[in-house]
């Protein structure tokens, strides 16, 4: 079959939750965030595999995700939902015992009128931009938020994967002074990038995302998807012709050249063709040549002595960001755009036996 298969190892993701529950200390919870589907990896799979690892409190985007991840969970998780309490989402937070985390005066008031009495988390802008409750509104309405008993007090770092910019320090000691208010609540700084600042930034919860899947900014993390695609065909070139759209790579000398069945449709997108990308036969690095297909790559195999059935795209060798930086993006985009027409393969992950 032409269906490329998608491996995810699973207790990769455990090891990589726990080389970073490992950078904080004991007091400090080490929490995960599997928004977007564990960026894109299945969260059905990923989510009891990393509560079986030890891990008691989760994040998603949208309380529709929290459903899902509840039904999945059951119920001894905390799972906070960070765009907060939209219109609609009261009856699912109610229903699925959601939290979430209160962004505006709009939805801290929301939130009253609708779910008082339940679990949230509240969200402060420090710096971003982006999301949560205006430092001086936040304690303004100490009082009132300090009678919802938040689970939680968060905020995002904008700039945490460049350790000397000056927006860290000062994100930190605007969400220290708007906090020092509540003491005895919860608190919440650092995602991936933010435990790998240091102490300062721990607080009392870390929410990594990224570093559980093996993305910059966590360098030492442990590779975790490996995609391989099946070699539909294999051709010998002269010099001179060429291969694929736009004509835009021709043979320099006589060459064989294999056809892969996956393209831009499953997340590989063209851009992957502007940089240094291979494919890799064990440990044969193989030239992508030519461009990116909707459901086809071409590969300069002139290198093996025999085609396998499969040449790989990611594997220990060639990661995530490896191809992020050859398409002139991030990892994160490139996880989260993986394609649904994958054949996923999760390994590892099994319970253990908690006794
Ligand atoms: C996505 C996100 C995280 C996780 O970030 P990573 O960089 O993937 O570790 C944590 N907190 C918030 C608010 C987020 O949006």
């Amino acid at each position: 079959m032409a269906r490329a298969r998608l491996s995810i190892d699973l207790d990769a993701i455990n090891e990589n939750w726990r080389a970073l529950d490992a950078r904080s200390g004991p007091e400090v919870e080490t929490a995960a965030v599997l928004k977007a589907d564990a960026y894109g990896l299945g969260i059905t799979r990923v989510a009891p595999a990393l509560a079986a690892a030890g891990v008691r409190t989760f994040f998603v985007a949208l309380a529709e995700e929290g459903a899902e991840l509840r039904e999945v969970l059951g119920l001894e998780a905390e799972i906070f939902v960070l765009s907060g309490l939209m219109p609609g989402d009261a009856a699912l937070c109610r229903e699925f015992v959601l939290a979430p985390c209160l962004n505006s005066v709009e939805q801290i008031k929301e939130f009253a009128a609708a779910l008082s009495g339940g679990p949230c988390a509240v969200q402060i802008d420090s710096g971003m931009n982006r999301l949560g409750l205006e430092p001086a509104d936040f304690i303004a309405r100490s009082p009132e938020i300090a009678g919802f008993a938040p689970r939680l007090v968060l905020s995002h770092l904008a700039c945490s994967d460049l350790p000397a910019h000056p927006l860290n320090t000062e994100q930190m000691r605007v969400f220290g002074a708007a906090t020092a208010a509540l003491a005895g609540t919860r608190r919440s700084l650092a995602a991936t990038g933010g435990i790998l600042l240091g102490g300062d930034y721990h607080y009392d919860l870390v929410r990594p995302g990224i570093g559980l899947f093996g993305g910059l900014p966590f360098l030492e993390a442990g590779p975790v998807v490996s995609l391989a695609l099946p070699v539909i065909q294999v051709r010998d070139v002269m010099p001179g012709e060429v291969v694929g759209y736009g004509a835009h790579w021709m043979a320099p000398v006589p060459s064989r050249v294999a056809t892969v069945a996956a393209g831009y449709a499953d997340g590989l997108i063209r851009a992957i063709g502007n940089g240094n990308v291979h494919l890799y036969a064990g440990k044969t690095a193989c030239p992508m040549i030519g461009r990116v297909s909707m459901d086809l790559i071409t590969v300069d195999v002139s290198a093996l002595d025999e085609v396998p059935d499969h040449l790989e795209i990611l594997n220990g060798h060639q990661g995530i960001d490896d191809l992020a930086q050859a398409a002139g993006t991030i990892g994160y985009e490139f996880l989260t755009s993986l394609g649904d027409r994958y054949e996923r393969a999760y390994k590892g992950g099994a319970l253990q036996s908690a006794t």
